[in-house]
């Protein structure tokens, strides 16, 4: 049985690189009959949040991407978040200890800070040296009892090749002495990725794990577990990962990676899901629109591209458009637009703001374009007004920007208490500060009130439309941004 999974990680927006794996995981199981999960991978505790899982949830399914086991349905193989597994990774852990494949460390993170300056002073690989390997079971219990800390580290060989087969790439070579003795288990008792991967993977009965190139170098680590604890490896497809348009790996500053921001801006899922089949594969017979079926149908690993594939947002909405003109009829095409936005619900949202200032239905033309425009028609002159000061105005994008990106509630007061307090942390006068976010978000001199449309717009819009701003500012190069992220955090 092939069994395929996806298994995000729930630390931020939903990525397309997320939906990018899922997409090929799907096909690559449902074109052999088999099965797809969806495992939820929270062991960073200081990272995931519950919000997040949702919108992964939401947009797979939005996608058309749909699981046969995870979180949400169950399955016989659950539970399928990792932070319900503690107490299996713990039985794994101390079977690798027991069988002498893991040993306690010790070592404290000022030794592993200087072991690693004086390997890197020496041209060496920076990896752990071993000190805790040999410390015996008396040693161990001495220290545990002392209280000091501790973690679960694998051992390694320290010598000899290891040979990892990927089914793109075909071997990987990697000698042992640059495999590091990975930490196992964190010291809060937690599994890290390497343990709970291979351990999930086996017991959810994974056949094929299809994931981003990112993960090769891990690799080693899991097939020497793999060995340890005397299982199977499942396959291994490692693919491209996707880039921006400078071939640098794909970022929210230089490219909208959310899939959320795709759907709000009012592409079709098939569209996305073209795209990215597009990105990484083709059709034998070249057609580059498909179905989801179409992909499923024909899939064929070995039409798998290894190219650097580039997101491009002017080619996605070139096959969007084509999906709109070609396959969607007129009815269809009206059933989605006002599943998109032209819905009772977006408007009972609506009609609050703009209520007081109609007083014949014509007069919303204008009100109700400013909320389905998706980004406003914006050049360097509409920010330039009495007093304006350009770099002061990148600030407040950015800090609003970084606010609106973190664990904020997206709602009026709670976006309003936030922005206030920047404002006030900036020590800038309330109307200075908000004029260019205003302008941002608006595009226009008059708008409904600014809090209550964020709400509206919801957050992807409304940071893409700060994003935007800023790319009309000049845009923020990388090393002004790291000076820009010092200056906030001292804010925050
Ligand atoms: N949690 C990992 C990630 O988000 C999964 C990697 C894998 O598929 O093994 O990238």
């Amino acid at each position: 049985m092939v069994r395929t999974r996806v298994a995000p990680s729930p630390t931020g927006d939903p990525h397309v690189g997320t939906a990018y794996m899922a997409l090929f995981s799907y096909c690559y199981a449902k074109q052999h009959g088999g099965q797809f999960l969806l495992r939820i991978e929270d062991t960073d505790t200081a990272r995931s949040t519950a919000k997040s899982e949702q919108a992964i949830i939401d947009s797979l399914h939005w996608l058309g991407l749909d699981w046969d086991e995870g979180p949400d349905c169950g399955g016989s193989k659950g539970p399928y978040r990792q932070s319900e597994r503690l107490p299996v990774y713990q039985e794994y852990a101390e079977q690798l200890l027991e069988n002498d494949h893991a040993f306690h460390c010790f070592c404290t993170a000022e030794r592993l800070q200087q072991m690693r300056a004086e390997q890197k002073q020496n041209g060496q690989t920076a990896r752990y040296d071993g000190l805790c390997a040999g410390l015996s079971a008396q040693q161990v219990t001495e220290r545990k009892a002392a209280g000091a800390e501790s973690v679960i580290r694998m051992k390694v060989p320290s010598e000899g090749v290891c040979i990892v087969e990927d089914a793109l790439r075909g071997s990987i070579e990697i000698e042992y002495a640059q495999i590091d003795m990975q930490v196992l288990v964190k010291a809060d008792g937690f599994p890290t990725y390497h343990l709970a991967v291979v351990v999930d993977d086996h017991l959810m009965e994974i056949s094929h794990i299809i994931r981003g190139e990112e993960w090769i170098n891990s690799a080693p680590k899991h097939q020497l577990l793999y060995g340890y604890f005397g299982w199977q490896m499942p396959e291994l497809i490692h693919m491209p990962l996707l880039r921006n348009p400078d071939k640098s790996k794909l970022s929210k500053r230089k490219n909208p990676t959310s899939i959320s921001f795709y759907k709000d801006m009012g592409y079709l899922p098939e569209a996305l899901l073209n795209y990215l089949g597009m990105l990484g594969w083709s059709m034998p017979g070249g057609e580059e629109r498909f179905s989801l079926d179409d992909m499923i149908d024909q899939f064929d690993i070995s039409r798998i591209s290894l190219g650097a594939p580039v997101f491009d947002v002017t080619k996605l909405k070139w096959l969007n458009g084509r999906w709109l003109r070609e396959v969607l009829d007129e009815d269809g095409f009206a059933a989605r637009l006002s599943e998109w936005v032209y819905n009772r619900d977006k408007l009972m949202q609506i009609i609050p703001l703009v209520k007081e200032r109609v007083d014949v239905f014509s007069d919303l033309g204008k009100m109700i374009s400013f909320f389905v425009e998706g980004m406003p028609d914006l050049g360097p002159d509409d920010f330039d007004y009495k007093g304006a000061v350009t770099e002061q105005q990148v600030k407040v994008l950015q800090f609003s920007l970084w606010l609106m990106e973190g664990d904020i509630d997206w709602h009026s007061s709670a976006l309003q208490q936030g922005l206030v307090a920047l404002a006030e942390a900036m020590d800038m006068k309330i109307r200075d500060f908000l004029k260019p976010l205003f302008i941002a978000v608006s595009g226009k001199p008059v708008s409904p009130p600014l809090f209550d449309s964020l709400v509206v717009l919801g957050p992807e819009i409304s940071r893409g439309r700060l994003r935007h701003a800023l790319a009309v500012l000049g845009g923020v190069s990388k090393k002004k941004l790291k000076k820009l992220d010092s200056e906030f955090k001292t804010l925050s």
